[in-house]
């Protein structure tokens, strides 16, 4: 991980890999410190936390969660005494993801010989990681359409932008510095994963991070951009949604239109085989399904596992 400074008194701390739970934090080192996002274990948060040491000697005194998947959240215990600030709808969705105990399982299940193919990939994407001790602290400072905050003069404001990527997408903007966090509203050059949201409040949310004019964002997951980043994932999203009409209306299953989507200018993203993920959340809308409405994460996943292979014999 390496540690860059965005702003006068702003950093961000960027994961080169963005594959799986690899995700990026912010630390604001003013008004006693404001960090956006902990990371998905302990061990990661807790070399986080010596990388914000090195300009912030002292603990922050806040924590903000973009939102709830534990990729942004699961370190957040080891900030003892902080102040935890997230959106409502974060705080009350914590405990519905899959815990870290089960997670923990799956990457020892998994792992074990004979195992389902498709558990045997997701165990080895889960090998970095150690999910043991976690408590889930969720925000108890909760935001509802905003929250102003003045470090010291500096001002923060944390927006509610949801439900995008899921349910309580917060990005943190910091006017002065021209810096936005976006959480995982923006993926920069890998490839968007969603969960309870719509395609028009992803977009809205989107628009709204373009309208700030930021100099510089700061991905969810992926390098740093300025309004290029936000603007390409926003024509990805606007072409995986029609290309998924198109093969709805065919007929075609998810996993028969993802294969059959030519990603273009988006090919060179890593994990291309989320695609089924968005071709998923498309079909789910053409339904006219609700935007929480359950998603039925193995068989998604099973799908994703035979992209996987597909675009592997494709690349050939
Ligand atoms: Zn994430």
């Amino acid at each position: 991980m390496e540690l860059r400074e965005i702003g006068n008194d702003v950093y961000a701390c960027l994961t080169p890999d963005r594959g799986l739970g690899w995700s990026n934090s912010g630390l604001v080192r003013r008004g006693g410190g404001l960090v956006v996002d902990t990371f998905w274990d302990l061990p990661h948060t807790r070399a986080l936390m010596d990388l914000y040491r090195r300009v912030l000697p002292t603990p922050a005194q806040r924590v903000v969660n973009t939102h709830h998947n534990g990729d942004h959240c699961w370190g957040n215990q080891l900030f003892h005494g902080a102040e935890i600030i997230g959106h409502r709808r974060c705080a009350e969705a914590f405990t519905k993801d899959p815990t870290p105990a089960g997670l923990e399982m799956l990457r020892g299940a998994g792992a074990g010989a004979g195992s389902d193919p498709t558990l045997a990939a997701f165990a080895a994407m889960l090998a970095d990681w150690d999910f043991t001790g976690i408590e889930l602290t969720p925000p108890t400072t909760l935001v509802d359409e905003r929250l102003d905050l003045d470090l010291d003069g500096l001002r923060v404001e944390l927006l509610y932008v949801g439900p995008a990527h899921s349910i309580g997408d917060l990005i943190v903007h910091l006017p002065a510095e021209r810096v936005v966090f976006a959480g995982d509203v923006l993926f920069r050059l890998c490839t968007p994963i969603g969960w309870e949201g719509t395609y028009a409040q992803w977009l809205a949310a989107l628009d709204t991070i373009i309208a700030l004019a930021p100099e510089v964002v700061v991905p969810g997951h992926g390098p740093l951009s300025g309004l290029e980043g936000p603007r390409e994932m926003r024509a990805y999203l606007v072409y995986i949604r029609e290309e998924s009409r198109r093969h709805f209306d065919a007929g075609l299953s998810e996993v028969e239109a993802a294969k059959r989507i030519d990603l273009g200018p988006y090919a060179g993203w890593t994990e291309p085989e989320r695609l089924i993920f968005n071709v998923e959340r498309a079909y789910r809308e053409f339904r006219g399904l609700p935007l929480d409405a359950p998603i039925d994460v193995l068989t998604t996943f099973r799908g994703m596992y035979e992209l996987r292979t597909h675009f592997a014999a494709h690349a050939r």
